[in-house]
């Protein structure tokens, strides 16, 4: 099975006509999926780890649609021709076109899938803490008024996006934040803090899944190298790296949180 890079190039010496979205991952459904049929795949671009599809009008009177996949952590694109195998194993949106089909796979769920039919808008909802916008202030603005858990706050995709559960962990350990506080509660210098370590651990991340889209999380749930720099989760009982206090476990929202009741406050 190519991967994105074959994909672009399928895509633009083929042109195929598409044929149907199917969104598989209910966390995608932000809305019935766009009707795709009798589209041609005009354009494939790419901006890290960002992929836009340009789907044509049906006919002269009508608009393009734009498809944009974030891949994030651990998303990939594959392109599998008619009669090659394939699995519905973490496959969460399938875009079915003629003499094949794209595959949208994503181990932890963090990636995402919008349309729109105006260019540049086909954008996730909530801010990316690798762009640009991404700043302290820009955090303290989505906060403003929150009465939701911190922890909680940094897993909704409409205000952070990429933020999973492992790293919700670690990046209130690392920025000495209570997971139990309330996000609106926060101060400036928490929400500094908060933003820093965000960045800092994300970035991390990202850099140690390499460059080639692969797995980051492999089959057994475990998170290859980043794990030996986890502070917290999965460490429950053992000391904290920080003040030697012992990691505890809570659950919110039906998720273990870790942390450290001697370092967050
Ligand atoms: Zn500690």
């Amino acid at each position: 099975m190519p991967e994105l890079p074959e994909v672009e190039t399928v895509a633009r010496q083929l042109a195929p006509q598409a044929r149907r979205l199917e969104l598989i991952d209910p966390m995608l459904r932000h809305g019935a999926a766009p009707r795709v049929a009798g589209r041609p795949i005009e354009d494939v671009a790419r901006a890290g780890k960002r992929v836009v599809l340009r789907l044509g009008p049906r006919d002269r009177s009508g608009r393009p649609l734009w498809i944009a996949v974030h891949l994030r952590m651990t998303g990939r694109l594959l392109w599998i021709a008619d009669g090659e195998p394939w699995t519905r194993e973490r496959l969460r949106a399938r875009l079915a076109v003629d003499g094949g089909a794209l595959l949208f796979h994503d181990t932890r769920r963090l990636g995402t899938l919008t349309w729109s039919d105006a260019p540049g808008t086909a954008e996730p909802a909530g801010l990316d803490p690798m762009s640009t916008r991404f700043t302290a202030d820009a955090v303290r603005t989505l906060v403003a008024g929150s009465r939701q858990n911190v922890k909680a706050w940094l897993l909704r995709q409409d205000r952070l996006t990429g933020i999973g559960n492992i790293y919700a962990s670690e990046i209130l350990h690392a920025a000495r934040i209570s997971p139990r506080r309330k996000a609106g509660s926060l101060r400036t210098a928490e929400i500094v803090r908060l933003a820093d370590a965000t960045r800092r651990i994300l970035g991390r991340a990202i850099q140690l899944s390499g460059t080639t889209f692969s797995d980051f999380q492999d089959t057994t749930g475990s998170i290859g190298s980043y794990q030996r720099f986890l502070a917290v989760y999965e460490r429950e009982g053992r000391p904290c790296r920080r003040c030697g206090g012992p990691v505890l476990r809570l659950v919110q929202q039906q998720r273990s949180t870790y942390w450290c009741r001697g370092c967050q406050r």
